[in-house]
């Protein structure tokens, strides 16, 4: 093992590690000890691309260290986080005779982890649960901070609890892996961490781009490991999101739209990519950052190559529509969460986000159209 964080949850008194090894899967006796003591029966989540690649190998190790284990496997994407996924997931773990004294193993991406954290949640009224994230995203984003979600057709994510987790456990090894624009998804949100709370983290990105774009070994475990602390941080000071944890919604306003609007077709860390920038850019239009640090963060994200397309029959009403419905909302007015440099966001009396005015969110998304998106008629073609 070469590092851990402890995350502690307060006022729940809720602590535990998140663990950073290097093939971990391939060396599970330390995993098969600690499991072993929260439960004698381990289920391991997962799916049907992440099952085979890494899930069939460690439940024959568990098995071989005599623990009574099993792999459950549903399909692997987006449109099977529902209630009938964890519903049949339920089912195929009663049918072998998992009750209370359950472990879950969560080992997947973001997915994954949702749906597994849900089940770990309500199983026998909650059975401890170990996350072991595969995709970057869910590394440095989704195993921390125990939100939990199914979508609907009404939404995504709209049924969930807040359950930690016993432990995460991170082994980057397995991003070999992983295709490059799942990787970059992960990285949108390492970009974000770092301007909205650590200006020398940014700079740290700024200088291993193409370390981390070729996943160098070294440069990517202090990257997610900084991550990692930026969001347990955030998430320790406020678990339910009332105030500072919306920072972590920077580049989501307009993110979550543009995946509204394009029903989905652009991948979540694309729309951040680009949300990030329109929302920093709003940041200047409104007078708080400074047009050298919007310059930086321009440049920094253009660096990881991300597609900047857009789909034709977006325009400034759908997106505005769409930001109506956004989480932080209020009276149906969008809000946003500001930098007035990097590694800096503005408070708002506690609120971490505001509303602004429709000329400013118009001259962005114009700027948007214009300057940052120019390819966007070559979309569906
Ligand atoms: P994902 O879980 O769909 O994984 C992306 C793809 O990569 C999938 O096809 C997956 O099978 C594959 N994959 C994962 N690890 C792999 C590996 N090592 N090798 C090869 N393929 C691998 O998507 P994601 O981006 O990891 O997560 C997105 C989900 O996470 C969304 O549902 C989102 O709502 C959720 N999320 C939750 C939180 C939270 O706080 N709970 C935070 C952010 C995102
Ligand atoms: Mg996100």
């Amino acid at each position: 093992m070469t590092s851990s964080l402890i995350c502690s949850i307060r006022p729940a008194e809720i602590h535990y590690t998140i663990d950073f090894h290097y093939n971990l899967l391939e060396e599970c006796s330390f995993l098969a000890k600690f499991v072993s003591g929260l439960g004698s029966k381990i289920a391991i989540i997962s799916n049907n691309v992440v099952g085979p690649l890494y899930g069939e190998s460690l439940c024959r190790s568990l098995v071989s260290q005599g623990l009574e284990s099993h792999l459950f496997i549903f399909e692997d994407g987006e449109k099977f986080k529902t209630r009938e996924t964890k519903g049949k997931l339920e089912e195929q773990m009663l049918e072998k005779k998992y009750g209370r004294d359950t472990c879950i193993i969560a080992l997947g991406g973001g997915v994954v982890m949702d749906i597994s954290g849900f089940i770990a949640s309500t199983f026998c009224r909650g059975i401890p649960l170990v996350m072991i994230p595969t995709s970057l995203l869910g590394m440095v984003d989704a195993s921390i901070g125990g939100k939990t979600a199914v979508n609907l057709t009404y939404g995504k994510n709209l049924i969930g609890t807040i359950y930690q987790p016993k432990k995460v456990i991170i082994d980057s090894s397995v991003l070999k892996t992983l295709p490059l624009r799942e990787l970059k998804n992960g990285l949108t949100e390492m970009i974000k961490h770092a301007i909205i709370l650590d200006a020398s983290y940014f700079s740290y990105l700024e200088k291993h781009v193409e370390d981390l774009l070729h996943l160098e070994q070294d440069k990517m475990n202090q990257a997610i490991y900084t991550s990692c602390q930026i969001k347990k941080t955030i998430v320790e000071s406020d678990e339910k999101e009332l105030g500072l944890r919306r920072i972590l919604n920077f580049g989501h306003t307009i993110g979550h739209a543009l995946e509204k609007v394009s029903h989905y077709q652009i991948a979540h860390g694309e729309a951040v990519a680009i949300g990030i920038l329109v929302e920093s850019y709003l940041s200047f239009l409104t007078g708080y950052l400074s047009k050298k640090a919007l310059d930086s963060i321009l440049t920094l994200v253009h660096q990881f190559n991300f597609p900047f397309k857009l789909p034709c029959e977006v325009n400034n009403q759908s997106i505005i529509t769409a930001m109506q419905m956004d989480k932080k909302a209020t009276r149906s007015q969008a809000r946003f969460v500001m930098i007035n440099e990097i590694g800096s966001t503005l408070d708002f009396d506690g609120n971490y986000c505001t509303t602004l005015d429709l000329e400013p969110i118009n001259k962005a998304l114009n700027w948007m159209f214009h300057d940052l998106c120019s390819h966007s008629r070559a979309f569906f073609s």
